[in-house]
């Protein structure tokens, strides 16, 4: 399969990519990569995202890769990078008019291109992009080492979680010999929360519930929070949650305009990823998410529910 995207890449020209809608650092880490790789061999790209590039993930040099418009007659390939399926890209529909390379690594992809590079053991996007550059020859400078090395530690909790491989740490090696500065990196990622986040994950953290003996943290986060502390980034709220011993589960239900935005994040070998797929979402074993048409209580009873059988199933 790799060698079918690397003819791909040789035999075309116009490339767009589009990472998955509310990008994460291995959506714009993996897509900035591939981006300047393929500038390297004189191919004309752009990346289409209409989502903001989230806080913690804006010191990357991102140029002006960024478009949200572009037009379709002059472009050959569109690459979906880190996205399972095409409801991930759904903002962005009129996009999806040229062959598409899904490139991916949730186990939950349903392989929606007309080439399909899903890699389910690769921790991160960005590990597969790393590998694809390797293999069309195209030098990883410290820039784009950068960006690799920002989507992996962003997908594997700072190579932290199961995903994180001797692979993992050895393209990290490889990556540090580039150049880059890790604790810079470091810094941006995790040590530069704005004021009002911070305020507003306090404030989140107080409403937490418990189910299940304590085995279960949910919290739900209101469309009025958001606006009270004008705060509408909820990354890392859930992990958090999932920090607190016994806590199996950990569920946010985050209230958006007219849906609820369910994120689950689990321990061990509760697959929370077959309760997304359930409910039409995706996802990992122990990250996945859905939503739900029907309001922030209705996901909550379905989040309860399935959880409810898994438990009866395991106790
Ligand atoms: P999140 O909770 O949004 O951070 O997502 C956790 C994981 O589940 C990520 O790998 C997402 O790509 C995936 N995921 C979240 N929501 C969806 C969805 N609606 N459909 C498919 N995959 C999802
Ligand atoms: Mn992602
Ligand atoms: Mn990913």
């Amino acid at each position: 399969m790799m060698n079918n995207i690397i003819s791909t890449i040789k035999t075309n020209q116009s490339f767009i990519i589009l990472p998955h809608l509310k990008p994460d650092g291995d959506a714009i880490g993996s897509s900035l990569a591939l981006a300047k790789g393929l500038e390297k061999m004189n191919k004309s790209v752009k990346i289409i995202s209409l989502d903001e590039v989230p806080y913690d993930v804006k010191f990357l040099d991102c140029k002006d890769y960024f478009v949200d418009s572009i037009d379709m007659e002059s472009i050959d390939i569109v690459f979906a990078l880190d996205s399972s399926d095409v409801g991930r890209l759904e903002d962005r529909k009129e996009f999806l008019v040229k062959p598409i390379v899904n490139i991916d690594h949730h186990k939950t992809n349903t392989l929606y291109g007309e080439l399909n590079f899903v890699q389910e053991d690769a921790c991160a996007t960005g590990e597969i992009i790393f590998n694809l550059l390797n293999s069309l020859e195209i030098d990883i400078d410290r820039e784009i080492a950068t960006d690799i090395y920002t989507a992996i530690a962003s997908d594997t909790g700072n190579f932290m979680y199961s995903n994180t491989t001797a692979k993992t740490h050895e393209i990290a090696a490889d990556l540090i010999t580039k150049g880059i500065d890790v604790s810079l990196i470091s810094m941006y990622l995790y040590q530069n929360i704005p004021l009002n986040k911070f305020k507003f994950n306090t404030e989140v953290l107080r409403q937490v519930e418990f189910y299940f003996d304590n085995r279960v943290a949910l919290v739900t986060i209101s469309k009025e929070l958001k606006i009270k502390y004008d705060c509408y980034n909820t990354d890392s709220i859930v992990e958090s949650i999932r920090n607190i011993e016994g806590v199996q589960v950990a569920v946010l239900i985050d209230e958006r305009n007219s849906i609820a935005k369910i994120s689950m994040r689990s321990k061990k070998d509760i697959d929370v990823s077959l309760i997304a797929l359930d409910n039409g979402g995706g996802g990992h074993v122990n990250a996945a998410g859905f939503e739900v048409d029907a309001g922030v209580e209705a996901g909550k009873k379905i989040v309860i529910k399935e959880l409810g059988m898994i438990y009866e199933r395991i106790s």
